[in-house]
């Protein structure tokens, strides 16, 4: 049981979590906490959390446990903001889908990496964003990857481990630099593809045209380049090299692609999308 939940961003992701544990009936009391007064009223109106304070300092204060799900270029002022309040025997655990960025914030303020941090990533999420997005089923037999690092204490994973599990998640480990280059291939490159794709058809002078008879496969493929600009922005630049290195191993791809079009090579472009289709199908599968 979790007496006091702590919530830095209570958005999608933060709402989410405070929903389902509240659902699990594994929490007490959740104080929310973030720059806007107007957003965390939202929250309390909701349901999802039972008090705010716009002040970080203060509304960790007493919290066994605190959850960090801001954009990642606010995670190191957050760390600063709550560094000197943190209970002793609190665990801070957080939500980046970048872990190297955040291992170095937690680093750059704390002077080394506190045993009670627990990095964590959960692998799960929609286009939107905002606590009046939050669902409580949004982690249900989803994954959640922890990145723990040598400084961190086995029982400060055990307590993460457990919140996420009563939240209904899947928990694996992983070390920081392979999850980032994973993530990198299967989420980074994914939203960088489609933000892409939407801009360079948008560019088009006849672009009121393309989209007008833009169809289902147009509309599946770009769903994601509806998610937040700001959170996109941080997570590029948090992962910049395994970004930069899964885009040019596509760019190599795509160039092949293009040459087989090139060349009316039938055959192989046959063999192309057989693989890709069965890749698929047993991934959907
Ligand atoms: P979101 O819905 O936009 O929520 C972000 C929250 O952070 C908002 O409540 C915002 O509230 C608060 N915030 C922003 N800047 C802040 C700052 N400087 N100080 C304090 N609070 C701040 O975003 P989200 O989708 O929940 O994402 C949160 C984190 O989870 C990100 O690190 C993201 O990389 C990670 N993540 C996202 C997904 C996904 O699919 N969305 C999946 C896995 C992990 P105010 O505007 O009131 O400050």
């Amino acid at each position: 049981m979790i007496h006091r939940l702590c919530i830095v961003g209570v958005g999608l992701i933060g709402g989410s979590l405070a929903r389902a544990l509240r659902a699990a009936g594994r929490v007490e009391e959740i104080v929310g906490t973030s720059r806007n007064g107007a957003h965390l009223q939202r929250a309390e109106e909701l349901g999802v959390i039972d008090r705010y304070d716009t002040d970080i300092a203060s509304a960790v204060q007493g919290a066994d446990l605190v959850f960090v799900s801001v954009p990642l270029g606010a995670m190191r002022a957050v760390f600063q903001a709550l560094k000197d309040s943190l209970a002793d025997d609190a665990v801070l655990t957080d939500a980046g889908s970048v872990k190297a960025s955040v291992v170095e914030d937690a680093r750059a303020v704390f002077g080394a990496v506190p045993g009670n941090f627990v990095p964590g990533h959960p692998i799960a999420g929609t286009e939107k964003s905002g606590v009046e997005a939050s669902f409580a089923e949004l982690y249900q037999d989803r994954r959640v990857i922890l990145t723990p690092v040598e400084e961190t204490r086995p029982q400060a994973v055990a307590t993460v481990r457990a919140m996420w599990e009563a939240a209904g998640a899947r928990v694996t480990e992983m070390p920081v630099d392979h999850h980032d280059e994973v993530l990198a291939a299967t989420s980074h490159l994914p939203h960088a593809l489609a933000f892409t794709l939407v801009e360079s058809l948008a560019r088009l002078s006849d672009q009121r045209e393309i989209f007008e008879y833009a169809a289902g496969g147009f509309r599946d493929f770009t769903r994601i380049a509806s998610s937040d600009p700001v959170m996109w922005r941080d997570i590029c630049l948090a992962n910049r090299g395994p970004l930069l290195a899964a885009i040019a191993h596509f760019t190599g791809d795509l160039a092949e692609l293009a040459e087989l079009i090139n060349d009316a090579d039938g055959e192989r472009l046959l063999e192309f999308f057989e693989t890709a289709k069965r890749a698929r199908d047993a991934f959907a599968g």
